[in-house]
């Protein structure tokens, strides 16, 4: 088989257009830049260089951006006390708490301190649980960027079987949620699932989402089936083996340039559109 790409760099691309134009009518308005706050808390070097990106991404559509680095040490109370301020302070529309946060930290309290209408990465239990009954919230990044993309190239998703591998809050969870909401039939695998490739033999829609490089294999699933790859394994090997499922696969997403690209464009989407909402 001859897959098509699920190109993420393309869909991006035309997605920050669009974003361009609607951050341009918010500023015509006379409101404030709206803002994206990244709170990075300790050094972690790899973070550091994931809030640069989301900076940059901020940017190239005429969002503003704040980092807000706190020392290795602080406390729960102190990282509390920063996103109290952000939830007040009106020109930030976007919070994002850099995972992960030093051990000291209370990481579920923190992110949940987030105010709903703010939480554009999806990591508070209410906004969870709001996007799995399919009221308004935005959903975690990934996933809805993978939903975003599957869009994008116009892929009928009602009625197929998605086998997500992978089961992580901000990743297989959320995206069993999203795409039962799109009428998918949904298998969840994770680490003691038993026989893998039996489950995968059955699936329209494989999502790899498992942190494993390389791990899921063309022989596992079916001809014809849609292969979205999450994995993102030293920035640039899958978690599926991209030329043995290219073999059997109607369409896959390369890595890089497939699901990455989607995660940041749809963490300024949701900013954005958190800044329209404000903007009434
Ligand atoms: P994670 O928190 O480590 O979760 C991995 C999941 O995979 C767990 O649920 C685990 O099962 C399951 N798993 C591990 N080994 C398995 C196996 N042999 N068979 C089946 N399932 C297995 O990882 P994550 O944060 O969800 O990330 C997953 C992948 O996506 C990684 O490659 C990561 O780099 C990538 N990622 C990419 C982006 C992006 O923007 N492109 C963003 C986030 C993550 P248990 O629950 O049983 O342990």
């Amino acid at each position: 088989m001859n897959p098509q790409l699920l190109d993420g760099k393309a869909a991006s691309e035309q997605i920050r257009n669009d974003l361009r134009s609607r951050v341009e009518k918010l500023k015509l308005r006379g409101g404030p830049v709206p803002v994206l706050v990244t709170i990075l808390v300790g050094n972690n070097p790899s973070s550091e260089v994931y809030v640069k990106m989301k900076g940059k991404a901020c940017e190239s559509i005429g969002l503003g951006s704040r980092k807000i680095q706190m020392p290795e040490e602080t406390t729960t109370e102190e990282l509390l006390k920063v996103i109290d301020e952000c939830n007040a302070d009106p020109t930030v529309r976007g919070i994002l708490l850099q995972h992960p946060s030093p051990s000291q930290i209370d990481e579920r309290a923190a992110f949940d301190r987030i105010a709903i209408d703010k939480d554009v990465d999806g990591v508070t239990a209410f906004g969870f649980g709001r996007m799995s009954l399919g009221i308004q919230a935005y959903p975690a990044c990934t996933p809805a960027g993978i939903v975003k993309l599957l869009d994008h190239y116009k892929i009928n998703l009602s009625g197929l079987h998605a086998v997500i591998v992978g089961r992580s809050p901000i990743l297989g969870k959320p995206m069993a949620q999203l795409l039962l909401n799109r009428d998918c039939t949904i298998t969840v695998c994770h680490s003691r699932t038993k026989d893998l490739p039996r489950h995968l033999q059955s699936a329209d829609l494989v999502v790899a989402a498992c942190g494993k490089p390389r791990y899921i294999v063309g022989d596992w699933i079916k001809e014809g089936a849609i292969v979205v790859d999450a994995g993102y394994n030293d920035g640039n090997i899958g978690d599926a083996d991209f030329e043995s499922c290219a073999k059997k696969a109607s369409w896959i997403t390369p890595v890089p340039g497939g699901v990455g690209p989607m995660t940041i464009t749809t963490l300024i989407a949701h900013t954005v559109e958190s800044a329209e909402k404000a903007s009434g």
